[in-house]
């Protein structure tokens, strides 16, 4: 979808800043401009601080910031097809995802406006213990402070609007870092949040060097919090460097589902495909690992072959990426797997990679224990469940996992053992609604959920407020 390659400044304090110096970006379909984005260092980055420290000195009301996420809500509706174009031209979806990453923000907004107007403290009951006899106890539920939050490419609109909304209900201003391959999305969301009547200095937003601009965030004692989604690499290093600050960490994964002997082989190949190739597998839960039970191994084989053989490919988002993978399978195939379907390059404009299915891998090898973040998914025959589910964890990550199978029973049993921050039944791997927290365990994050009703907790600080009301008992 066309957008004129625009240039764009950056949000600083209020003001549409022009750096001097620019970044392209490129569509990932075509490999043409499609932006040209102005480039924060570090001096900038100190500036987009100082302006959420002076906005947070005065505090906008609750009311204030729900009317404002509404509003933005509603802004996202009204311009949702220049919303879509623009997720569409940056990160190479197709239109029809572009609209339901737009959809989906308008939610995490809406949801948030819910979360600004109805936040607050609980009471504490003071006498459960004789020493609060007497006493009057609650906690006040404040903002936890200036926030910087860093986002990947792949949903260049929805996971900035997962930070930068509850943050703001929370009443935390925010200083943005998005993904420098998909930043128009961003700076687009940010011109609603402006028109919408956010003041300035509550949400600022930089592109650049992402160490440069990493290390203010880290550095700068006034950031109280950090909330990174991307690799894990980057965002274990974060959190050790930032060792005073609450970090929160939305990470990766390499998504396992296990397709059981009776499940319902046509529905769950259809489905794993839809979830595997979809955006070209760049989703923090793309099928990856397929453990299907020897049963109907080789009848979902074939299915899911033929669909994945069918699908129109999709772009991943660089010639870099591109490259690794195609190594990342060389490498497997060389430990002797068998690529059943896909495999290679298509020699068409941009940087595509065929829906690939491979089989034969070891479960140690490198494409089983790493996140390949594209359009690549193995098969492993599975024989009981209970053997099927230490597979499935036997993996540093921990943030989807699915089962497809006719028993609510074994569906449980699955549900209970796999170590996974969500799991789903019967269908893809996605198990997220805009109301919902969602988060992984282990390597995939840190366990908070930043989204949904959750995300309470994890942009507020709690204050015990302790009240003596009858000092003869104090
Ligand atoms: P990435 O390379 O780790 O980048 C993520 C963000 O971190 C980008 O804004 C990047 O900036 C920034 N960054 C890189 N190095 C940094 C540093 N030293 N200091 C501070 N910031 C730094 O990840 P990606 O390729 O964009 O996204 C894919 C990853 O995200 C996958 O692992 C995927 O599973 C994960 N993900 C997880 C979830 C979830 O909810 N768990 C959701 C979506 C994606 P630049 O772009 O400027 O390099």
């Amino acid at each position: 979808m066309a957008v004129a390659a625009r240039e764009r400044p950056l949000l600083v304090a209020g003001d549409w800043v022009e750096t001097g110096e620019w970044q392209e970006v490129r569509s990932p379909y075509s490999g043409e401009l499609v932006g040209r984005i102005a480039k924060a260092g570090a001096d900038l980055a100190r500036r987009a601080v100082d302006a959420a420290d002076q906005a947070m000195r005065e505090p906008l009301p609750a009311h204030r910031r729900a009317e404002i996420l509404d509003r933005v809500a509603h802004l996202l509706a009204e311009r949702e097809d220049e919303v879509a174009e623009t997720i569409c031209a940056e990160a190479g979806k197709p239109m029809k995802a572009a609209r339901i990453e737009a959809q989906r923000a308008v939610s995490t907004y809406t949801v948030s406006a819910a979360v600004a107007r109805t936040l607050a403290g609980e009471m504490i009951p003071m006498d459960a213990s004789a020493a609060g006899a007497g006493k009057l106890g609650f906690t006040m539920r404040l903002p936890i402070g200036i926030v910087g939050a860093i986002s990947p490419f792949n949903f260049p609109l929805n996971l900035v609007a997962h930070k930068i909304a509850p943050a703001l209900a929370a009443g935390c201003a925010v200083v943005l870092k998005p993904a420098s391959q998909t930043p128009m999305s961003a700076l687009l969301l940010a011109e609603l949040e402006h028109e919408a009547g956010l003041p300035a200095g509550w949400l600022n937003v930089l592109v650049g060097k992402a160490s440069e601009i990493g290390d203010v965030l880290v550095e700068d004692e006034r950031v109280r919090m950090i909330t990174f989604t991307g690799s894990s690499g980057v965002g274990w290093d974060l959190r050790a460097r930032a060792a005073q600050k609450k970090v929160t960490l939305e990470l990766g994964n390499s998504t396992p589902v296990l397709v059981e002997a009776d499940a319902d082989v046509e529905d769950a190949a259809a489905r794993l495909a839809q979830h595997a190739f979809s955006f070209a597998g760049q989703s923090c839960i793309s099928v990856q690992r397929i453990l299907v039970h020897e049963d109907v191994y080789d009848a979902f084989r074939d299915r899911l072959a033929e669909v994945a053989a069918a699908l129109e490919p999709q772009p991943v988002i660089s010639g870099e990426s591109l490259d690794r993978m195609l190594a990342s399978l060389d490498e497997t195939r060389a430990a002797g797997a068998t690529v059943v379907v896909g495999g290679s390059r298509l020699e068409r404009p941009g940087w595509h990679l065929a829906a690939t299915v491979v089989e034969g891998v070891a479960p140690d090898a490198p494409i089983s224990r790493t996140e390949l973040f594209g359009p690549v998914t193995a098969l492993y025959p599975a024989f009981g469940l209970d053997e099927a589910i230490a597979l499935v964890n036997d993996s540093p990550y921990g943030l989807t996992a699915a089962i497809h199978t006719a028993s609510i029973h074994r569906a449980l049993h699955f549900a209970e053992r796999v170590q996974a921050g969500v799991v789903v039944v019967n269908a893809g791997t996605h198990g997220s609604e805009p109301h919902m927290g969602f988060g992984g365990v282990k390597d995939s994050g840190t366990g908070w959920r930043e989204a949904g009703i959750e995300s309470l907790d994890v942009y507020s600080d709690l204050k015990v407020v302790n009240l003596v009301v009858d000092p003869a008992k104090a």
